[in-house]
């Protein structure tokens, strides 16, 4: 603790740029860490210093923990920042970030450990007063326990990898019929992804919305909450549009839900900047899903609202320092909406699409905030999440910060590879976004958004950077790069 000089970012693309950005305000040097597929990535030439951990495959490199801390210490660190994804949520790793003498930038190991298991965070906040989705307590045994637990809270049901994450494990079960074939397909591929075959069941909520509370804690005692976010439009139960404050959360929804979460984050003993999910449904009723014991990719609306930078306040808390406010000194201001720009082919199930970025230009201008992976033309690889960049829009008003958000992605400059920014137009200009009709169905409910096909805003900026290259336009960047098939790394590939 004291001190903190110099800082270790163990990751990569946007999220390591933003991370180094505010350490460099803080006059805090960066080293940055990169695997070889990296070499020429924008965070290798942002940060002070830089040190390869491996090949491309992120077992070998951005999650080989060895290797990390090695770097850390060849370079002099004195912190790790881990981001989101990679080993941010990963106990072993924080501990042994502390056992090396270095200042881990999040929560206690425990902490990780204990919102890590689904099962025992449930048990936890069943304990601590803060509901919880109904269903089983623990990790079901077998198929007759589970069919009767399943009868118990009605169908449909869910099943969920207790070790859970990134949509794995995850079956909706609609009739007593499908149970056995959902539980063994769970098991499975919890096992596969997490060596933690361990499922549990929950009832499965119609429609509900996705709202989530984010905290901040001191290790004195200091705790707020920072308000909080929708994030109710995913596709295959993975975010991609998110907003602060949520378009229909009031001022007595608001308090029940901030408290729950701030409950929540004192029971596991957290300290640092974290997240409390839960699923809110018709009747206003919420109930806990998961803490995510990280920053998140959407933190920059709350950002937004707060005029808080919630990087600086993570350094703060992890040099032992007390949080500079309270509850009452915070205030929301305007509404933010934030939109992720990934590579993906929404028309085709948002089916991840790499290759090289032939032109990348983010937009700008008053309320406009872009958090781009590249700062310049450069690949989108194969190896790692496909998301190339978070626009983020402020506004006085929800409508404004929905112009806005329109606006600026229009003006975004990107070839060379299907984004979803089409559809992201698509939904800032549907009614049902207007009126703020969301729920985690949204993408189904609304398929034609996705779908759809309008003279393409890509297609239409291809031709003209084809023009300026001097090349014939065809079909644009698709039949002019080598295709490159999504790979199984692609589709196992996590989100956050
Ligand atoms: P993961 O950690 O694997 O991403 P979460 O538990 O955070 O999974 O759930 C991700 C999304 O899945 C939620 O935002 C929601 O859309 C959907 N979901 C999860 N649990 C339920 C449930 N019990 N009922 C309805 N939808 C659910």
């Amino acid at each position: 603790m004291g001190q903190l000089r110099k800082v270790l970012v163990a990751n990569r693309g946007e999220i390591a740029l933003r991370i180094m950005r505010t350490c460099k305000e803080l006059g805090i040097r960066t080293v940055a860490v990169y695997s070889e597929a990296d070499r020429q990535s924008a965070h290798v030439r942002y940060a002070d210093e830089a040190c390869c951990l491996g090949p491309a495959p992120s077992r070998e490199s951005y999650l080989a923990i060895g290797r990390v801390l090695d770097a850390a210490m060849q370079h002099g660190a004195d912190a790790v920042h881990p981001g989101y994804g990679f080993l941010s949520e990963n106990a072993e790793f924080a501990a042994r970030c502390e056992e090396a003498g270095l200042t881990f930038i999040g929560p206690p190991a425990r902490a990780i450990a204990i919102m890590g298991d689904k099962t025992r965070a449930r048990m936890l906040m069943a304990q601590a007063g803060v509901p919880i989705v109904p269903g089983t307590p623990d990790a079901v045994e077998s198929l007759e326990e589970a069919a009767a637990i399943a009868d118990g809270i009605g169908y449909p049901v869910i099943t969920k990898a207790a070790a859970g994450g990134g949509g794995k494990g995850m079956r909706l079960v609609q009739s007593p019929s499908e149970l056995a074939h959902a539980m063994a397909l769970a098991q499975s591929e919890a096992q596969s992804s997490f060596g933690d075959g361990r499922v549990f069941i929950e009832k499965y909520l119609v429609k509900p919305r996705h709202v989530e509370v984010q905290v901040l804690m001191d290790s004195h005692g200091g705790a707020v909450h920072l308000y909080e976010r929708e994030c109710s439009i995913q596709r295959r139960h993975q975010k991609v549009i998110e907003e602060a404050p949520s378009a229909i959360v009031t001022p007595g929804l608001r308090q029940r839900m901030t408290d729950a979460a701030l409950k929540a984050a004192h029971a596991c003993g957290y300290i640092g900047a974290g997240t409390v999910e839960f699923l809110l449904d018709r009747d206003q009723h919420f109930y806990f899903m998961e803490m995510n014991t990280r920053l998140q990719v959407e933190h920059p609306v709350t950002e937004w609202i707060t005029g808080l930078d919630l990087v600086a306040e993570q350094i703060r808390v992890a040099r032992g320092e007390r949080l500079a406010f309270v509850q009452s000194d915070l205030a929301m201001r305007g509404h933010a909406i934030e939109c992720r720009v990934y590579a993906e082919d929404a028309a085709s199930g948002f089916l991840p699409d790499a290759g090289l970025l032939i032109r990348h230009a983010p937009c700008s201008g008053l309320g406009v905030r872009a958090d781009a992976a590249f700062d310049g033309p450069g690949e989108v690889s194969i190896h790692y999440d496909p998301m190339i960049a978070k626009v983020s829009t402020w506004g006085r008003t929800r409508e404004e910060a929905r112009r806005r958000m329109l606006r600026a992605l229009k003006d975004y400059d990107i070839a060379g590879v299907k984004t979803t920014i089409p559809f992201c137009i698509r939904v800032m200009e549907s009614e049902a976004f207007r009126r703020g009709e969301l729920s985690t169905h949204f993408v189904n409910d609304h398929a034609a958004l996705a779908t759809s096909r309008p003279a393409g805003l890509e297609s239409a900026r291809a031709a003209a950077i084809a023009a300026v290259l001097g090349r014939p336009y065809d079909r644009p960047t698709e039949a002019r790069l080598p295709a490159v098939q999504p790979s199984r790394s692609w589709q196992r590939r996590r989100t956050y």
